[in-house]
């Protein structure tokens, strides 16, 4: 006998056709995956709540589903790790000039002022506010290539 609700005959085959077709590519909608990844990515771990996880984690009987997490987690570490190299490296030297010196106004080669960003002259991890000009995306790029600066080029180089 069943306690509780009493379901109508349509409202018990209506909830029957829904478990039945449940599975979990269906409860996961495409745009809150790409929402985890985001979000999974944009997390900087700390090693103190990484061993705070892993401890939590210690003898505990995983799921399938927490393995697949796992797995996938992996796959975000990679790319963090690439995230961390030298591209991240470089960034990071960009976001200290905008904090010292705020937004630059024009670009230095062509005179716009569409997105007009901080470059850098040597890229020797200068921490001397004089070292950087304004100079919009497209000018910041083609003197990056042409100073051999900017951190892919550099990496191509490396392997010839
Ligand atoms: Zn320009």
């Amino acid at each position: 006998m069943s306690k509780g609700w009493h379901h109508t005959a349509a409202a018990k085959e209506k909830i029957k056709q829904a478990s039945l077709g449940r599975n979990y590519s269906e409860i996961l909608t495409d745009e809150s995956r790409k929402k985890m990844a985001n979000s999974a990515r944009m997390k900087i771990w700390t090693i103190e709540a990484r061993e705070k996880l892993r401890q939590a984690n210690l003898g505990k009987k995983l799921s399938n589903e927490h393995k697949l997490k796992i797995k996938q987690n992996g796959k975000y570490n990679q790319d963090n790790i690439m995230w961390k190299g030298d591209e991240a490296t470089y960034q990071a030297k960009h976001m200290w000039i905008y904090v010292r010196k705020g937004k630059p106004t024009e670009c230095v080669d062509c005179g716009t002022t569409e997105k007009v960003e901080w470059s850098n002259k040597d890229h020797k991890n200068s921490r001397n506010e004089d070292d950087y000009e304004g100079r919009c995306r497209p000018c910041h790029r083609k003197y990056d290539i042409a100073h051999n600066n900017y951190p892919i080029f550099k990496k191509a180089n490396k392997k010839k």
